[in-house]
């Protein structure tokens, strides 16, 4: 982790750690960095974007850079957008599915990939470091484009293709962005559309913008209550997507992304995707069974855009319900990600509780071990040492994960906290109390070991 950027971009309260002043600081940096340039600035709906934003804008300008300010829009809109109209870079100021009090600044290339971290460390540096402007006649205005959403639209649709007949859904949008393009999207395929929290409203009067199924039991009942077919939920910004089935039951994370993968991978043929650490073996199974392989990559999205762009995949995701379809841009994109699973439920012409019940499910276990911050590495280091001295199949990717005939198991720091996480996954429940029993004694032999 840097001195400005987290595990996804800048992010922080805003007045605190988040000011305007840092906000103009990394939009020159970024003009700086790109030489000039043609850059995308969108904002989420929060209270505080414009304030933001328009200091990214001043700092881009300030740069000589070419910068058309697009409003309000899901951080995939802008990553449609920059591909789609051929610009250099994208900005976003969104705080995701953080409360309302935070906002955030993330960058984006040309492909609609976020910036990688060691991209950040070079703005990072430009940011503290001395800039200087270019002459009086390279300063322009900013241009205001409102049709950003649209061209996300008339994307998914052309992706997709446009067969939602008969279908009725629910969609909660989170008061945030995503109002502007999936309940629009899921209409012209021909959807009933009935939503929720669909007005712009950065006080998330709605609901917590993180759509954990704590969250969504209004999205449940509306789902039961209209008799609808699938009910669709995202964050904040709209990168993320969720499900819940005809029953009205949230659907798992890990079963949902198994459905797609064997989806993807039944209409492209063999072929690899790419998936975190943290996903479920049943990811693997799915894949395997197929004739295809997963990759697998650090926690976060830009990890798996790395890997796709790297390894050529097919599909990537996370559990979170981050979804990347590189045929369309390297940004996950929750409203693609729901459009597709409507044609998904037409295609299949059954039920999601159905589909997901196809999917095996197994016991996944977490639990936290707390670790001083400093002794984190030493940690790892004794962890993966003493992993390396039992089993073959480990990655340490991210954390130190193991692979074992009837399950897994994962140890790795946590970004935030000053906790050492264990995750673990097996067939039955008593074996992955047992794994998790094996991997919390060992993370703590290792903390004791190494003092603490
Ligand atoms: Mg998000």
């Amino acid at each position: 982790m840097g001195r400005y950027f987290g595990t996804s971009g800048i992010r922080g309260k805003v007045g605190e750690f988040l000011t305007p002043e840092l906000a103009l600081r990394a939009g020159r940096a970024l003009g700086e960095y790109l030489g000039g340039g043609e850059v995308a600035v969108g904002r989420d709906a929060r209270v505080h974007g414009q304030a933001i934003a328009s200091a990214v804008i001043a700092g881009l300008l300030s740069q000589g850079c070419r910068v058309v300010d697009v409003g309000v829009v899901c951080t995939p809109t802008l990553g449609c957008y920059v591909v789609e109209e051929g610009l250099d870079a994208g900005v976003m100021v969104t705080a995701s599915h953080n409360p309302p009090e935070y906002n955030g600044i993330k960058f984006w290339n040309e492909d609609g990939m976020a910036f990688t971290p060691d991209q950040e460390r070079e703005i990072e540096e430009l940011m503290d470091g001395e800039l200087s402007y270019p002459g009086w006649r390279e300063f322009r205005e900013a241009e205001g484009d409102g049709s950003a959403p649209r061209v996300h639209v008339e994307r998914i649709l052309e992706e997709v293709g446009a067969d939602g007949e008969g279908l009725r859904v629910v969609v909660d949008c989170a008061n945030g962005p995503s109002a502007l393009v999936t309940p629009v999207v899921l209409r012209e395929m021909g959807c009933e559309v009935i939503t929720l929290n669909a007005h712009l409203d950065g006080h998330f009067p709605g609901r917590h913008p993180e759509p954990r199924p704590e969250h969504l039991e209004d999205l449940m009942r509306a789902v039961r209550s209209v008799g609808a077919d699938l009910g669709i939920a995202h964050d904040g910004d709209a990168d993320r997507v969720v499900f819940v089935t005809e029953e009205g039951e949230f659907a798992g994370y890990d079963e949902v992304l198994a459905l797609v993968c064997r989806r993807i991978l039944e209409e492209k043929g063999a072929g690899k995707v790419a998936v975190n650490v943290d996903a479920s073996m049943v990811v693997d199974e799915v894949v395997r069974e197929l004739g295809g392989e997963v990759v697998r990559t650090r926690v976060g999205d830009v990890y798996v855009a790395e890997a796709i762009k790297r390894e050529g995949c097919v599909f990537g995701g996370e559990p979170n319900g981050t979804w990347i379809h590189p045929d369309v841009h390297l940004c996950p994109d929750g409203p693609l990600s729901a459009a597709w699973m409507v044609s998904l439920l037409v295609e299949e012409d059954r039920p999601l509780s159905e589909l997901l019940e196809e999917v095996p499910r197994y016991p996944t276990l977490r639990e936290s071990v707390e670790c001083p911050e400093e002794l984190k590495p030493r940690v790892m280091e004794c962890v993966e040492r003493r992993v390396r001295e039992e089993y073959d199949r480990i990655d340490t990717v991210d954390g130190v994960r193991v692979e074992l005939e009837d399950g897994w198991a994962l140890v790795r720091p946590s970004g935030t906290e000053p906790l050492v996480r264990v995750t673990v996954e097996a067939e039955s429940r008593e074996r992955a109390e047992e794994l998790r029993d094996e991997f919390v004694r060992l993370v703590r032999e290792c903390l004791r070991e190494v003092g603490g």
